[in-house]
């Protein structure tokens, strides 16, 4: 799959629900109102749609939500979706996950072919991680994060960098994390659905946290990717990494290489705009997967140049839905 820009496709990113256990501040507000149950693509459905993605030329597909794990027998899905990676079709499958569920799928993970998790965590203090999350347990995450680590599992750990929230704890986390053995990755807040906060009141730039943690680390440029829009560092004392996420100060949509399926099967082709595909009515139109195709490669030829997020105070959010619709 070839955009209009010359883009390779080959990473896909798919949400499996839209509902979680928690309700981040930035992320959800606290009522939220979720997807009717046949709305959303069974378990079968998506293993359909993710296949048709890999026969395209997807290697690498990431689940997300909402929280995937509290996706009921999310497991059997990514059972099968693991035996791509194990007979070579897949080259990645891997998740991101907030690890409330964790303790108990850590081995299962692991033995489905997963190699790599991505965890949310934005603070070590419990009271300040329940403030953030609103109804998160740090004991609870901190078990399902040391279950993955137990199970052989690469953790990257990813915190929203907010402003008055967590920013007198990025060294303490980089800290942690170097201890622990795991990357970690700083994300700005966007601007994505509306969460009955102020977003410039929440929006920290990256630029001021590396500069921060340079008084304090040793932060080497390097060439490290992983697909995903981040930019490393390599901390000279712990020899992790540092990714900074930065879609506010930085455009990174020159290489993106991803497309973002949503539970009910929209294909999203950039996470900043508003344009999308369904691909619901074709994959339920026919048994066979020719009609989906069609969809599919109709969707990738107006896949836009990049997205144009702003954050201001008075706005609406520059895109209605929520991140926990496409995922992160
Ligand atoms: N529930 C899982 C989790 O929290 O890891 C997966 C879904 S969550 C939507 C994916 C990522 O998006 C998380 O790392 C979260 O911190 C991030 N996120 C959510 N809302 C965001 C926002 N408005 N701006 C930046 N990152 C956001
Ligand atoms: Fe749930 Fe993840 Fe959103 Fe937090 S960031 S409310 S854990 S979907």
């Amino acid at each position: 799959m070839i955009d209009p820009f010359g883009r390779h496709v080959s990473y896909l990113r798919v949400s499996v629900t839209d509902r979680c256990d928690l309700r981040c501040v930035y992320c959800m507000g606290e009522d939220m109102h979720f997807l009717p149950k046949a709305d959303i693509l069974s378990l079968e459905e998506l293993e359909r749609l993710c296949t048709a993605f890999v026969r395209k030329g997807v290697r690498r597909i990431r689940l997300t939500g909402g929280e995937p794990l509290v996706r009921r027998n999310i497991m059997s899905l990514i059972g099968n979706l693991g035996q791509l990676v194990k007979d070579g079709t897949l080259d990645e499958l891997t998740l991101t996950t907030n690890a409330t569920q964790l303790a108990k799928h850590a081995d299962g993970l692991a033995q489905a072919g997963v190699r790599r998790i991505n965890i949310s965590l934005d603070s070590l203090d419990p009271q300040r991680f329940q403030a953030i999350t609103r109804w998160g347990r740090l004991d609870q995450v901190l078990d399902g994060i040391m279950a993955a680590k137990s199970a052989g599992l690469a953790v990257k750990i990813n915190t929203v960098a907010l402003k008055d929230g967590n920013e007198d704890e990025h060294d303490h986390l980089v800290e942690w994390c170097g201890e622990h053995g795991f990357d970690i990755t700083f994300i700005e807040t966007m601007p994505m659905g509306e969460v009955h906060a102020d977003r410039t009141e929440q929006y920290l730039p990256l630029s001021l946290v590396r500069q921060r943690l340079e008084q304090r680390w040793t932060l080497d440029d390097i060439d490290y990717r992983t697909g995903g829009p981040a930019r490393y560092v390599k901390v000279a004392e712990t020899g992790r990494r540092i990714g900074f996420i930065t879609p506010m100060t930085h455009n990174f949509c020159e290489s993106c290489n991803r497309v973002r399926v949503t539970c009910t099967g929209t294909l999203f082709m950039c996470l900043g705009q508003e344009d999308a595909a369904d691909l619901r009515a074709p994959l339920r139109a026919s048994e066979g997967d020719g009609l989906l195709d069609t969809a599919i490669d109709e969707a990738i030829s107006r896949k836009p140049k990049g997205h144009d997020f702003i954050i201001d105070r008075n706005a609406h959010p520059a895109v209605s839905r929520h991140m926990s619709v496409t995922g992160g």
